[in-house]
C-alpha cells in the first residue's frame, strides 16, 4: 500500500507545498508543533534513514537547508529542530523517509529530546568499540 506521503506527490491529497525539485517535496505538517513546522521528504517511497539511497538522503538534506534559511527569513524563529524518526519506538508514524524542520522561539516548550545522563569513560569506549568494529 503507498504511503500517505506518496499520495501527497501524487496530488492525491492536499497539503500546504512549500518548494519541490524533482527528487523532494517540502510541505507544512498537517499538525504542527510549531509555526512553520515543515517535512521534507523524498518522493521516491523509502522506510527510513536505513533503507533510502545516500543520493536521495543527500537531496533531502539540501532541500532541508534551502527550506530552513527560508524560513528563518519568513518566520523569524530563534533557532530550529531537525527530527529525523526512524521506528515506532523513536516515534516515526509515517513508513517514507522524512525530515522535519520545527522553528523554536526562546522559552517555546515545544520538544525536548532527552535528559543529560552519566556514563562512566569505560561505557563510552565500550559502546564505542560494539559500534565502530561494524563499520
Ligand atoms: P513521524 O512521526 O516522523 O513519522 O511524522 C509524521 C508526520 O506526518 C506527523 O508529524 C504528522 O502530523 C504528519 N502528517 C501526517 N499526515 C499528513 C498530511 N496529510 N499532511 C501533512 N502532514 C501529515
Amino acid at each position: 500500500m503507498q504511503s500517505i506521503f506518496t499520495r501527497i506527490v501524487a496530488g492525491e491529497i492536499p497539503t500546504a507545498r512549500i518548494y519541490e525539485d524533482t527528487e523532494t517535496l517540502a510541505f507544512l505538517d498537517i499538525n504542527p508543533a510549531s509555526r512553520g513546522h515543515t517535512l521534507v521528504i523524498c518522493k521516491e517511497e523509502h522506510t527510513d534513514l536505513l533503507t533510502t539511497p545516500p543520493e536521495l538522503i543527500a537531496a533531502v538534506a539540501r532541500t532541508t537547508q534551502l527550506v530552513a534559511r527560508a524560513i528563518m527569513e519568513a518566520l523569524s524563529p530563534d533557532g530550529f529542530n531537525i527530527v529525523q524518526n526512524n521506528g515506532a519506538a523513536a516515534g516515526q508514524v509515517v513508513y517514507h523517509y522524512h525530515v522535519h524542520i520545527i522553528p523554536r522561539w526562546e522559552g517555546d516548550q515545544v520538544i525536548r529530546f532527552w535528559r543529560p545522563g552519566n556514563a562512566t569513560p569505560a561505557d563510552l569506549h565500550e559502546v564505542a568499540s560494539l559500534i565502530s568494529t561494524r563499520l
